[in-house]
This record gives structure tokens, sequence and C-alpha cells, in this order.
């Protein structure tokens, strides 16, 4: 074996830090705006966050904080969120995420399974701690995003510190230079949002976190640049918003932060005050946002592009952006696994010319994969599915933004190489994924699958309709056929005859739901997906009315 020629490049690591060490140099004075939690507005520069994210850094070592140790954060989208960020990354300890919407049991269960050494906390979160110090014995201390005059009153165990932020940074100057670190190097824990089981942490790693970044800012990806103001509704403490705040420094993007005031009215007064060309978030938000702006007839003046992911986006929201509003939506799939982003839904140049129906159809799809990911649809055995945008499968990943293991696990749940997703999909032939269900919420008719997701999209396009679900529920003859869940428009009726004429039409005869329910709210995860699994349950006993037209079905009825 002869030894390969190797490159004659330098070996620079791939570190977070570079991150804001670019941002500082290069768009020194580029703002970040941030709606605090004390009620007034902050602003400052890219260059004033890397002194302050130094001045952390100083502060943990300080504290003897020891490189790849866990540092927990509770804390909304603002800049003392994103100085925690650099701030314990930049000099190799691990930013670790938390949900501060999972049950304080769950996040108990969370720190002392990441074994934080220190949690950073805002302090709307004061009565949440208040119940967690006790409960988490490893956390040494608890450190208040705040000043020493907002230092929330909370009793602590003995041996343990309640700090505050301001006074933690008060000795030090950020005279630090980033220390070299390898970029095989842990950087952030997230965990996953646990509904199936105790939450599993994703531990993603420098490298994987820089070239996330990388590929998040490509134009047929999140498209970010200097001249955005991007506001991330997406929260800081899941997934990393989406990795905004790493690839807003790389491009050099005005970040404008929302703290803890997410309503419509709140969003919608911010993007037009700090003139904000991009945003993303679930579609929930958007839902909330939508309804303001409709409301009070307003218009946005400098929204360009929002990213919509997390669950789908019904094609009833894309339509209202762009028609209604102008504003582009690019509908993104991803993961907590995958750091999030695998696939967007951006148009080729070939695509562009087909007529503006199709452009549309495939642009409701979740997307095609950016560079860094791979994906494929596999059957119950294992083989490759073709890419017809016919055959369902089960959907796999890989690439050097993805999982190999979870943290503190052993086993591996890699199936030949590949991340189960845990989503079953479509992939059409231009290469567009469509997420048709989580595996666990398929419904299975006769040995055939529905997708509850195309049902809910059919549904929320009705004018009375709110929010909707659909979900297996069993069925003596098929096994299982589809019951729609509906939240109604505050003041908006329909009734249950009316929805299902609504389905004539826009799907398969043997799609439509057997069953419509009303009721006043819907289940939702801590990170606002639908609880399908409690929805089931809450619907166990419920009886369908047998319905369907077997004559219209395509499959074998089973005797
Ligand atoms: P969890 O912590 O629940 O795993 P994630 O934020 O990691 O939460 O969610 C990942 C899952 O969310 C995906 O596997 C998929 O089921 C769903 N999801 C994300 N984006 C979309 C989308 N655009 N359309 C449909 N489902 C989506």
């Amino acid at each position: 074996m002869t030894t390969p020629l190797l490159g004659q490049m330098m070996d620079v690591p791939l570190t977070v830090s570079s991150l804001i060490a670019h941002a500082a140099r290069h768009f020194g004075s580029t703002e970040i705006v941030s709606r605090r939690i004390e009620g007034d507005m902050h602003r400052y520069t890219y260059r004033d966050c890397e002194t302050r994210a130094k001045r952390l850094a100083q502060a943990l070592i300080g504290l003897g904080v020891q490189p790849g140790e866990r540092i927990g954060t509770l804390a909304w989208n603002g800049y003392r969120h994103l100085e925690v960020y650099y701030g314990t990354t930049g000099f190799g300890a691990v930013c670790h995420t938390i949900n501060p919407r999972l049950f304080p049991d769950q996040i108990a269960w969370i720190i002392n399974d990441a074994q934080d050494s220190y949690v950073m906390f805002d302090t709307t979160f004061a009565p949440l701690v208040d119940c967690l110090a006790p409960r988490c014995p490893n956390v040494r201390g608890w450190i208040a995003l705040a000043d020493e005059a907002h230092l929330p009153h909370l009793p602590m165990p003995t041996s343990t510190a309640l700090i505050s932020y301001e006074t933690l940074l008060e000795p030090h100057d950020g005279a630090f230079g980033w220390p070299p670190l390898d970029e095989r190097q842990a950087s952030y824990l997230c965990y996953t949002s646990g509904t199936t089981g105790n939450p599993k942490g994703a531990l993603y790693s420098h490298r994987s976190t820089v070239l996330h970044a990388f590929g998040a800012s490509l134009p047929d990806a999140m498209c970010l640049s200097a001249r955005d103001s991007v506001l991330p509704v997406v929260p800081m403490f899941h997934v990393n918003a989406w990795g905004i705040p790493h690839s807003a420094p790389l491009t050099g993007a005005k970040l404008v932060f929302p703290g803890k005031d997410l309503d419509g009215k709140s969003l919608f007064e911010l993007m037009e005050a700090e003139g904000v060309t991009y945003s993303a978030g679930v579609p929930t938000v958007w839902l909330g946002l939508l309804n303001y702006m409709k409301e009070a007839g307003v218009r946005f003046s400098t929204l360009q592009r929002t990213v919509i992911g997390g669950s789908a986006c019904p094609p009833a929201m894309l339509r209202t952006f762009e028609d209604d509003y102008g504003v582009e939506v690019i509908h993104a799939w991803g993961m907590t696994e995958m750091s999030p982003l695998g696939t967007l839904a951006k148009l080729t140049w070939e695509q562009s010319q087909r007529p503006p129906d199709e452009q549309r159809k495939l642009r409701e799809k979740q997307g095609h994969v950016m560079y860094g990911v791979d994906m494929k649809i596999v059957g119950d055995d294992g083989r490759d599915l073709p890419w017809d945008g016919v055959a369902f499968g089960d959907l796999h990943v890989r690439g050097p933004w993805v999982i190999k293991r979870y943290f503190q696990k052993d086993d591996s749940p890699l199936v030949d190489g590949w991340f189960p997703t845990g989503d079953v999909a479509t992939i059409d032939p231009d290469g567009f994924l469509h997420i048709t269900d989580r595996s666990k919420d398929v419904i299975k008719s006769g040995g055939e699958w529905i997708s509850s997701i195309d049902l809910e999209n059919v549904a929320i396009a009705h004018p009375a309709v709110a929010e909707a679900a659909c979900i297996a529920c069993a069925h003596p003859k098929w096994t299982e056929r589809p019951l729609l869940v509906i939240v109604k428009r505050p003041g908006a009726d329909v009734t249950r005859e009316e929805l299902l004429a609504f389905y004539e039409g826009k799907v398969a005869k043997w799609w439509i739901p057997d069953d419509v329910v009303f009721v006043d709210e819907l289940p939702h995860t801590a990170t606002g997906k639908l609880q399908k699994l409690k929805l089931r349950e809450m619907f166990r006993e419920h009886v369908l009315p047998s319905a369907l037209d077997i004559a219209d079905c395509p499959f074998k009825v089973p005797s």
C-alpha cells in the first residue's frame, strides 16, 4: 500500500467559536436586538456579543468548569442565551439547552441524566427552578440570566449557589483567546421531547455544528445573508433554533430575538420595528400570527421569507403567506437527531418552469435533501423502495450532522449505517420527500396506509377549522379507520357532514375519515406537535359508523 498523498492545506478545526469570532471581526457592527424578559428592548452588536461570551468563558473557567462539562440552559431566545451558546462551547464546555415546557419531573430527569454542573435560567422560570433545585443534587449552581436587582429570591439546597449572571461577568474583561479545540469534541446537547419513553440526548460536535451552519446558510436551504434581519421564533431551547444562532453570525445576518412573547401581535410588531426579512417557526406559531394579522387588517412591510417546519406546514398556510401577504414559505423537515435540518422545499430551475399548480404541489412537500444529508425509504423487509412518489416506507438518513448514537447509550440505533427517523414517507422522482406520518401514528386500513397528515391538511383548509388531527380508530373489518378530531375557529360553525363532504374529490374515497368529533382543544407536546398517542387514548372507545364504500376500495377486503 502506498501512502496516500495528503493535501497541503491548513488543518483549521471547525469550532463553534470561529463563528462568533468571524461575526465579531467582519460584521462587528451588525446588530443583535432582543426583547428582554425585563420588558425593554436591548441592542448591541456581534462585537459586543463576542466580548461578553468571552467574559462568560472566563467566569465559568473561574468557577472550575472543565471542558466537556455540561452547562444547562432554561431560556428564551435572547442575547444572553446567545452568549451562553458561545461562552460555554468556546472553551470546550457543552451547552445543554433544555426545553422549559416539559414537565418538571422530565426536566429534573434530563438535568440529572446530563449531569449538568450549572444551569442558566431566565427569571420567568424561577418557579420552575424552585421546584428543580432540590431534585438536582449534582448542579453546583443556578445562574439567573439577570442582574443582581432582578435576581429572584429562591431557597437553595446547601452548597448550591444562586448567582446573578451579570454579577458573574462583572470582574472579567473579555481579554481571552478562544482555545483551539478538537473539532470532534462535543458542543451542544439537546434531548428529544420523549414522546416515546424517556427523552434521549443528541450530543452534537463542533464539526457537526459548523457543517450544519454552512449547509443551512446555502441559497437552497435557509438562504441567509448579511442583508437579512432574521427573527428565529423557533426556540433556542430546542435543536438550537434550527441552527440560526450559528448561520446568522456565519453570514452576518442581523439577529432579532423575541424573548417570551410569541403571540401574533408581539411578533408582528417586532418584525415591523426591526425590518425583519426572514423568520422561522412551527406552524402553530404562524397560525397565531396570521390570525392576528387578519383580525387587525395589517400587512408585513419587510418580511420576505419564512421557514416552516417541525410539523407539516398545511398547504392552506402556505397559500395564505404567499398569496395574501407575498411572503415566500420554505417548508422544511428535520429532527433533533439531525441538528436538525434535513430537507427544504426549494425548486430547481427546471421545476420552476412547470405550471404553477405543479410547483405548489412540490413546495407543499417537505422538500429536497441539502448537501450533507442522504436519505432513503425502506420497506418492512429493509429493502430500498422506489422514488416514485407512491411507495410509502420508513425514512432513513445519514450524514455528518446526524447522530450515530444517543448520549450515554452504548447501543447504536443505526441500521446498516443509517439512522431510522421513525417517519414514514414517500420520495418522488424529483427527489422530493413527503412525510405522511410518524411510524407510530400511521393509519393502516385493510393493510393499506392512509396518511393522517394529508387528511389533516384537507381539514385545515376549511374556513371553519382552526386545528385538525387525524388518528387511527379501531374498526372490526378494516382494523383501523381514520377519525378526524377538530377544533373550530371561534365563532365559526361546521357540521360533521359538511366536513366529510369537503373531502370529496380531494383524496381517494377510501381515505375519507369515517367520523368527525369536535373538541375545544387538542393535546400538544412541549414542542407544539400534536400528541397523537394521547388522542388515540382519548378516543380508544370511540365507535365509528361503518360507512366505507367497499366498491371504491383498491385493496382486498379482509374476510
Ligand atoms: P422530537 O423531540 O419530538 O423528536 P423533533 O423536533 O426532533 O422532536 O421532531 C422531529 C419530528 O418532527 C420528525 O421526525 C417529524 O416527524 C416531525 N417533523 C418535523 N418537520 C416536519 C415537517 N415539515 N412535516 C412533517 N413532520 C415534520
